[in-house]
């Protein structure tokens, strides 16, 4: 698509931005990006998850959406939470669907800037490919036995990606209201990469791959320090890798900061009251 030379101003509340969430992760994982980036991205956040949460719904009103999808990590269940994220979406008349994971860092700026160099009324599909290469699946067509191969390049779920509304609409003959399941079982394959298989396999559109979407599947620590706050999404490895994360100074330590999602939002928001005071001489 054609960058903008003339970007109209996009308005924060002209992007949705769709969290994943589950249930046992409210405290862990949710509660952190509840004091960081989101609270700087309200209007814009919405959070999906499978179960009622009282405090979390008091927290985040009616932007807090239960799902009602099964709380495991099946293709179905995921799947599951991909298609109200994205029904919610159209049904919301905003200009950009963003996914993101309730382990990832969004830098509410940031994204607003990228997207501003698109038209939301262009195929957009932005973020990072999960692979070096496009991946093969097994279509299975409806109602004969035929099966043929489709080969698609898919942006990763845990990077986070954008979809214009442009785009957005022309999937909703395999995105919308249920649709996306059966999908989805057409390739057997996990929510993020049957957005993919829509976008390029059904669609044709192409995925635009952009480095400014982070996953912990990559090394975090080799992203340069002074780029750290100019990347769209963050992540961090979790307790199984907790050297994973991206290297940022600030006034917390790794024990009081596992994630480093606290420094990095101290840098890009340092009036937030729980930071540090940098002291002024
Ligand atoms: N998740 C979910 N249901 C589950 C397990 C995980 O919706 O039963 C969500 C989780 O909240 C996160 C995403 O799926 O947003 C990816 O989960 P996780 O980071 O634990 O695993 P990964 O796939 O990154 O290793
Ligand atoms: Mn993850």
């Amino acid at each position: 698509p054609a960058r903008l030379a003339t970007a109209p101003r996009l308005r924060p509340d002209d992007v949705f931005i769709a969290v994943k969430t589950t249930q046992k992760n409210h405290g862990p994982r949710l509660g952190l990006l509840l004091r960081t980036w989101i609270s700087r991205a309200r209007q814009q956040t919405f959070i999906f998850t499978d179960g009622d949460d009282p405090e979390l719904q008091l927290q985040g009103g009616s932007h807090v959406i239960n799902t009602n999808c099964s709380a495991v990590h099946t293709r179905q269940a995921l799947c599951c939470k991909m298609a109200v994220e994205y029904d919610k979406f159209i049904e919301s008349g905003r200009k950009w669907f963003c996914h993101v994971d309730d382990d990832n860092y969004v830098n509410p700026e940031g994204l607003l800037q990228l997207l501003s160099t698109f038209s939301p009324s262009q195929d957009v599909y932005l973020g990072r490919p999960s692979l070096d290469h496009p991946i093969e699946a097994a279509e299975r067509v409806q109602g004969g036995g035929t099966v043929t191969t489709v080969k698609f390049w898919f942006a990763t779920g845990g990077a986070g990606f954008c979809l214009s509304r442009g785009l957005a609409l022309k999937m909703s003959p395999w995105a919308s209201l249920g649709s996306f399941m059966s999908t989805a079982e057409r390739v057997r394959l996990p929510d993020d990469c049957t957005v993919g298989y829509i976008v390029e396999g059904l669609l044709g559109a192409r995925l635009l791959p952009s480095s400014l979407f982070h996953s912990h599947l990559e090394n975090l620590q080799r992203l340069p320090p002074d780029a750290v706050l100019q990347q769209v999404t963050l992540s961090y490895g979790g307790p199984e890798n907790p050297r994973n994360v991206v290297n940022v100074a600030g006034g917390f330590s790794l024990q009081q900061d596992p994630t480093r999602f606290k420094s990095v939002h101290c840098l890009l928001y340092p009036d937030t009251d729980w930071c540090p005071v940098h002291k002024q001489s």
